[in-house]
């Protein structure tokens, strides 16, 4: 067989089918053609990424963040902040609602190199108001609204955002637009995303509208609220997670708490996936999804469960595990070359908490459907590969 490109050299680590070995991978059309020990090209020489000394893993899927450019002022653009991160999947969490989802499907999801998929706010107006809170007026909280736009973007609308955070957000509201969000997910079937940063109701309020593949998002918030109880993790908390509920990282601008992640890592209560909410506010501080995961790596939790929640349990939390998030033959070729930099490293949260670490996590390539950012395209790759 021939490749357009081989990844040399790596050490492969991709949860989602078991692989923990030193393996190439062969590409071609766009595609992972080959996955074996050694691969031998015949026909002209393909381009090759060195991956020596490297982990390569599935293209990275961040399912928190916020690339609504040019609509909400509260995003960063989706292509600037992958590329140099080996995320090849970028999940808006809540930018666009029912109102304005139509926009986001021609600015972004059509002219993104990278996979962009959405949550869509139970607000029709999604994010555009902030800083101003997009559910103080009833009204905006349209089930209907949502259903019908769920039902014409199924390619890309992956479930329902909501954030209860506190009165600057809902006002008088209170849990009515979780509870409406609940009642989108009865009539779609998708999972609910639900902020609790800042949020002026007990957690066990909030977690008692949440079922099986629901997720809570800013899981390791310092907030009032949150996740810690004295050292460790509500009981609440944990209650959902045995119903299937899932908790996401979300680091953000004021949403990860070394301390909160820390008590967590105590009772060996992971995140289910790992996310950034990147956007123009956190970016300084969340910086990469890279960086988050090695904060991870700092509380303690294994590498290869840092990988898995943001390569094969990531997608399985946005229902996409049967075409990304494992890097199987067959598949679109997205893939990410990750370096462990050996050396100590000041890391901090949004609450002014700082660690030393002795390795972090930093991209060496990003490799969406086949092509390496940077690079010019191999001829023959189009869109409708970039598409699945
Ligand atoms: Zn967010």
């Amino acid at each position: 067989m021939n490749f357009d490109l081989i990844v040399r050299g790596g050490h492969v680590l991709d949860p989602g089918q078991g692989l923990d070995g030193d393996l190439e991978i062969g590409v071609r059309n766009g595609r992972i053609a080959a996955l074996q020990h050694e691969l031998v090209s015949e026909g002209p020489p393909p381009r090759i990424v060195d991956a020596s000394g490297a982990l390569v893993v599935p293209g990275l899927i961040d399912i928190h963040a916020h690339v609504y450019t040019g609509v909400s002022p509260l995003t960063v653009p989706a292509d600037e902040v992958c590329s140099p991160a080996g995320v090849t999947t970028i999940v808006s969490a809540g930018d666009a609602g029912a109102h304005t989802i139509e926009g986001f499907r021609q600015l972004i999801v059509n002219q993104s190199r990278t996979r962009v998929l959405c949550f869509l706010h139970i607000s029709s107006i999604g994010l555009a108001s902030f800083p101003v809170g997009e559910s103080l007026v009833e009204g905006l909280l349209d089930v209907g609204a949502a259903e019908a736009a769920i039902a014409r973007f199924p390619e890309f609308i992956v479930g329902i955002k909501v954030r209860q955070g506190g009165a600057g957000v809902t006002g008088s509201n209170g849990l009515e637009p979780l509870r409406r969000a609940a009642q989108v997910k009865d009539l779609t079937g998708l999972p609910v995303m639900v902020h609790i940063t800042d949020s002026d109701a007990p957690i066990e309020d909030l977690l008692s509208f949440l079922n099986q593949g629901d997720i809570v998002t800013h899981c390791f918030t310092g907030s009032d609220h949150g996740l810690r109880e004295r050292n460790g993790i509500s009981n609440a908390a944990l209650a959902a997670r045995k119903r299937g509920v899932l908790f996401d990282v979300g680091h953000g601008a004021g949403s990860f708490d070394f301390g909160v992640a820390e008590a967590a890592a105590r009772m060996g209560f992971w995140p289910d996936t790992i996310s950034t909410d990147l956007h123009s506010i956190s970016a300084p501080t969340a910086k990469s999804l890279p960086s988050v995961m090695s904060k991870m790596l700092a509380v303690g939790m294994p590498l290869k469960e840092v990988i898995e929640a943001t390569t094969s349990r990531a997608a399985k939390a946005i229902n996409r595990e049967s075409s990304i998030g494992s890097l199987v033959v067959g598949r679109v070729a997205d893939i990410a070359v990750l370096e462990k930099r050996n050396g100590e490293v000041q890391l901090t949260d949004t609450f002014g908490n700082t660690r030393t670490a002795d390795r972090q996590l930093m991209a060496r390539a990003t490799i969406r459907a086949g092509v390496v950012w940077g690079a010019p395209a191999h001829p023959g790759i189009g869109v409708a590969v970039l598409n699945q």
